[in-house]
């Protein structure tokens, strides 16, 4: 029997819908109006694609959306003026510097210099210390989304093995934490790790964020596995166009799992659906406000 299809468009449907229900609460019982303000520096096309989304889906969550676009030739003080001035803005309660930059700009100087109650990123060194020491902070939106993709498969991750292949900041090392809050027994693969495929069959839940197209195969599952693939890579496809495929070799993967996420149509939907519940939950922390039921 192939695998289930674990339906990110749905399940990161159901969260905004969730969001919005919240928004419209915390507006009607507090007057508060959640905004986020998203810098866009240069003009990578990608990234404009991914700052439209952004802003559509903030404003259809009934939250102020403020876009600031900067020419890609910006001094670095610059920025951090900027940055500083939505610190101090009380309408501005998430501040997301969409990544990567243009050459010349430091990324680790920028997201430093968000408020760490602002950064909905949770790129921040603040963010990422409080997460790993077990805190409740504002965690990064994928891995936040892949573990709610996993937990919809599973009431409880508890005892359950996971392997995570990819250690970056962005996704691999917060998603290892989120894992450990969940009480699952985590094995963090790089590329540096030793005989990959067989620590893979070894893991109930495998996590794919390493940017290599379609390198984790079906033989590498143990069978029933649930796979949350998080790459996102572009590959020429048969019609000379070209077309996104994530780190899993999707159809052996179907043969072999129990529930895989496709690409596209997986982890990518949950992003910015995390983006909002951050936004929402940052809102409500800066207000004095209990945490939102998201
Ligand atoms: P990075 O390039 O920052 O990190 C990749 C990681 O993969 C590194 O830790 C690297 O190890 C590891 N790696 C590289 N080659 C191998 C290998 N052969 N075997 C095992 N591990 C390897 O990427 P990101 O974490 O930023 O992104 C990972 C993927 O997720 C990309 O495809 C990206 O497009 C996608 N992504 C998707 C998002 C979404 O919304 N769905 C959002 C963000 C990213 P080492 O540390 O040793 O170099």
């Amino acid at each position: 029997m192939p695998a289930q299809i674990i339906d990110g468009k749905l399940i990161a449907a159901e969260l905004r819908a969730k969001v919005a229900d919240e928004v419209a609460r915390v507006k009607r019982e507090h007057g508060l109006l959640p905004g986020l303000a998203v810098v866009l520096i240069g003009n990578d096309p990608a990234s404009e694609v991914y700052v439209r989304n952004k802003a559509k889906q903030t404003e259809a969550a009934g939250m102020a959306s403020f876009e600031h676009k900067l020419p890609a030739e910006i001094s670095q003080a610059e920025v951090l003026a900027l940055v500083d001035r939505l610190n101090r803005d009380p309408s501005v309660h998430g501040i997301l510097v969409q990544l990567p930059l243009p050459k010349g700009l430091d990324a680790n100087t920028i997201v430093n210099a968000i408020d760490p109650a602002k950064d909905v990123d949770g790129l921040h060194p603040v963010n990422a210390g409080r997460l790993a020491s077990g805190l409740p902070a504002l965690t990064p939106c994928t891995p936040l989304g892949s573990i709610i993709l996993a937990k919809s498969v599973h009431d409880s991750l508890e005892g359950m093995n996971a392997i995570v292949i990819g250690r970056s900041n962005l996704v691999g090392r917060p998603l290892v934490q989120l894992l450990l809050n969940e009480n699952a027994t985590v094995t963090i693969a790089h590329s540096r790790t030793r005989d990959l495929p067989a620590l893979c069959r070894r893991a109930d839940l495998v996590f794919a964020a390493v940017g290599r197209p379609e390198m984790v195969r079906g033989g590498w599952l143990q069978p029933g596995a649930t796979v949350i693939d998080v790459g996102i890579n572009r590959i020429p496809g048969a019609d000379g166009r070209n077309r996104l495929v994530g780190d899993v070799a999707y159809d052996e993967a179907m043969l072999v799992a129990g529930a895989v996420t496709p690409v596209p149509g997986g982890v990518g939907q949950m992003t910015v659906a995390c983006l909002l519940v951050n936004t929402l939950r940052a809102a409500c922390a800066i207000k004095g406000l209990p945490a939102p039921s998201v």
